[in-house]
C-alpha cells in the first residue's frame, strides 16, 4: 500500500519530498531536481524582458529609446552568456519585439517548472536626477494570494483517503511559496552584489512589491529595474552595447552562483 507520504511525494513537482510529521506535514524542498531515474535536471531560469510589441514601456526623454528594447537586449545578452553552461537552461519569455500579458509571463515560468524567474525592466521618474538600479521581490503580504492559487490548482491526494484535502493543500502551498520567497531573497542579494560594481544602484536597492510577475506559483521570482531611462548617466549605460553587456555579465554571474548553490 502506498503511504500518504508517498502519494504526496509523487504529486510534488521538482523533486520535493513530503513527510507526515508532528504537525501533519513537513515539506522538504530538494534544491537539486532529480527525476525518477536519478538523472539530474537542468536548473531552469526563465528571463522575462519587460514590455514589447505595442507596449514600449518607458520612453527615454534624454536619448536612448524605449524600455522594451533595453530589456530585450539585456535578456538576450544574458542568455547568450549562459547558453553553453552545463546544467543551466535559459528560456526567454520573448526573444523578439512582441507583447505578452503579465500573467502570460509568469505562466511561462510555471509551465517550464522554472527554478528561477527574472523579469527585467528599466525605471522612469519625473526627476531627471533619479538614477540607479533596484531589485524587487514579492511583498510578504502578497504570499497568501499565491498560496491560494497553488492550493486551488493542486492535485494533491488527501492524507486520509485519497480525496483532495483543501487544508493540506493550503499548508503545502504555503510551505512551497515560503521556500520560493526565501530563494527569491537569496538571489536578490547575489544580484545586488554583482550589479553594484558595474552600474549605479539606488541607495536602498532591495524593494518589495505586489507586481503580477512576482507571483509565479512556488517559483523564486525577482524583478530587476536596471536603471532610469530618464537619467542621462543611466541611459549612457543602458542604451549602449557595452553597458548592456556589463549588466548582462553581472546578471549571468548571479544566476550561475545561485544555480551552483542549488547543486
Ligand atoms: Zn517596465
Amino acid at each position: 500500500m502506498r503511504t500518504a507520504a508517498s502519494r504526496l511525494a509523487a504529486t510534488q513537482a521538482e523533486g520535493d519530498t513530503v513527510r507526515i510529521g508532528k504537525f501533519g506535514i513537513v515539506l522538504l524542498a530538494m534544491s537539486t531536481a532529480v527525476n525518477a531515474h536519478g538523472i539530474k535536471q537542468p536548473y531552469v531560469v526563465v528571463i522575462d524582458p519587460g514590455h514589447g510589441g505595442h507596449d514600449p514601456g518607458a520612453i527615454s526623454p534624454v536619448g536612448g529609446g524605449a524600455e522594451k528594447s533595453v530589456t530585450l537586449s539585456i535578456a538576450r545578452a544574458v542568455r547568450d552568456r549562459l547558453s553553453n553552461k552545463r546544467g543551466l537552461r535559459i528560456i526567454l519569455t520573448r526573444s523578439d519585439d512582441r507583447f505578452i500579458t503579465l500573467v502570460g509571463r509568469r505562466a511561462a515560468a510555471e509551465a517550464r517548472h522554472a527554478n528561477l524567474f527574472l523579469s527585467i525592466h528599466a525605471d522612469s521618474a519625473p526627476d531627471p536626477s533619479a538614477r540607479g538600479a533596484s531589485i524587487y521581490t514579492l511583498r510578504e503580504d502578497g504570499r497568501p494570494v499565491v498560496v491560494r492559487r497553488i492550493a486551488a490548482t493542486s492535485s494533491y491526494d488527501g492524507v486520509s483517503g485519497g480525496s483532495f484535502d483543501p487544508d493540506v493543500a493550503s499548508i503545502l502551498g504555503d510551505l512551497k511559496q515560503r521556500d520560493a520567497m526565501n530563494d527569491s531573497a537569496g538571489f536578490a542579494v547575489s544580484l545586488a552584489a554583482d550589479l553594484a560594481p558595474v552600474i549605479a544602484m539606488r541607495s536602498q536597492p532591495r524593494l518589495s512589491a505586489h507586481f503580477a510577475v512576482l507571483k509565479a506559483e512556488g517559483i523564486p521570482a525577482v524583478l530587476l529595474e536596471t536603471g532610469y531611462v530618464t537619467n542621462r548617466k543611466d541611459v549612457d549605460v543602458l542604451f549602449s552595447g557595452r553597458g548592456q553587456k556589463r549588466v548582462a555579465k553581472a546578471i549571468a554571474k548571479a544566476i550561475e552562483q545561485t544555480a551552483d548553490e542549488a547543486d
